[in-house]
């Protein structure tokens, strides 16, 4: 069921537990401020999620009240990680499912890195 992108932040999501260390994941990269791991269910050859390791439900919620380090390590992060996965050059796709018309499933902000393949359009139509 995709989430109200406005909703209180729920400490039980499946991202929370992620970070808490009480599911195992698939670490990717790790910093003071973020953890990226592999999707579990990808929809490419490489599919990475990106999460602040703060509380924000949503890109909504970040932009508005995560810290300027907080966002400016977490853009950074985002840009490494493609980079040293060597994405750059083939391409890659960023995506920030936000609320309900975006069908955001779980209600902590990722952002989805897509490459590996020509991704396609950017929407189905
Ligand atoms: P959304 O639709 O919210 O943008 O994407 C949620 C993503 O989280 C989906 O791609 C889904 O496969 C992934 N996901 C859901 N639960 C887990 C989990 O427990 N572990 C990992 N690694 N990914 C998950």
């Amino acid at each position: 069921m995709p989430i109200d992108a406005t909703q209180a932040y729920d400490d039980q999501n499946i991202f929370a537990k992620i970070l808490r260390g009480e599911i195992p994941n698939n670490t990717v990269y790790e910093n003071d401020h973020v953890l990226a791991f592999e999707d579990i269910n990808p929809q490419a050859p490489y599919h990475v999620l990106v999460i602040p390791k703060g509380a924000y439900v949503s890109w909504d919620d970040f932009s508005e009240n995560a810290s300027d380090i907080e966002i400016a390590e977490f853009v950074r992060a985002v840009g490494h990680i493609g980079r040293e996965a060597g994405h750059v050059e083939p391409g890659y796709r960023l995506m920030a499912n936000t609320g309900i018309n975006a069908h955001q499933e779980v209600p902590h902000l990722h952002v989805h890195i897509f490459a590996g393949r020509p991704l396609g359009p950017m929407l189905a139509r």
